[in-house]
């Protein structure tokens, strides 16, 4: 059923505290934690607790939650300030965009220059 943990998902794991992560806030419907493989100074990620396999499909689920999503990004941007320089929210989403987890969450990239376009 959509929102309930997977067995077969990482970020599900990270959730229930199977996987350890370096969580950095977390709320009751979200947790950021410190990407394993950042590329950034800083890069956090923001999942929401429920399953959902991308950001699309938990916007039509609980839209409630996304905006939580967006303002724990908010909040772990103004906590390493970020807001000073500025900072990136990517949603990745789909394979071919880069997206190698499928459980919605936000990138929060920050503390060095971001080109734009992306790669
Ligand atoms: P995606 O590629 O799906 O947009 O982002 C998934 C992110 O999860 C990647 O940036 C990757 O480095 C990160 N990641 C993958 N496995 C782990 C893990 O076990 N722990 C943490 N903290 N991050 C992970």
């Amino acid at each position: 059923m959509a929102g309930e943990p997977q067995a077969d998902c990482l970020f599900c794991k990270i959730v229930s505290g199977e996987v350890p992560a370096t969580v950095v806030r977390e709320t009751d419907t979200t947790v950021a934690f410190r990407d394993i493989n950042p590329q950034a100074p800083t890069h956090v990620l923001v999942i929401p607790k429920a399953h959902h396999p991308d950001a699309a499909s938990l916007a039509a689920a609980e839209p409630q939650v996304t905006a939580d999503v967006l303002r724990e990004a908010g909040a772990v941007a103004a906590e390493e300030k970020l807001d000073e320089t500025g900072y990136r929210v990517v949603f990745n989403t789909g394979s071919g965009a880069g997206q190698t987890v499928f459980h919605a969450h936000a990138h929060v990239l920050g503390g060095r220059g971001l080109n734009w376009p992306p790669g």
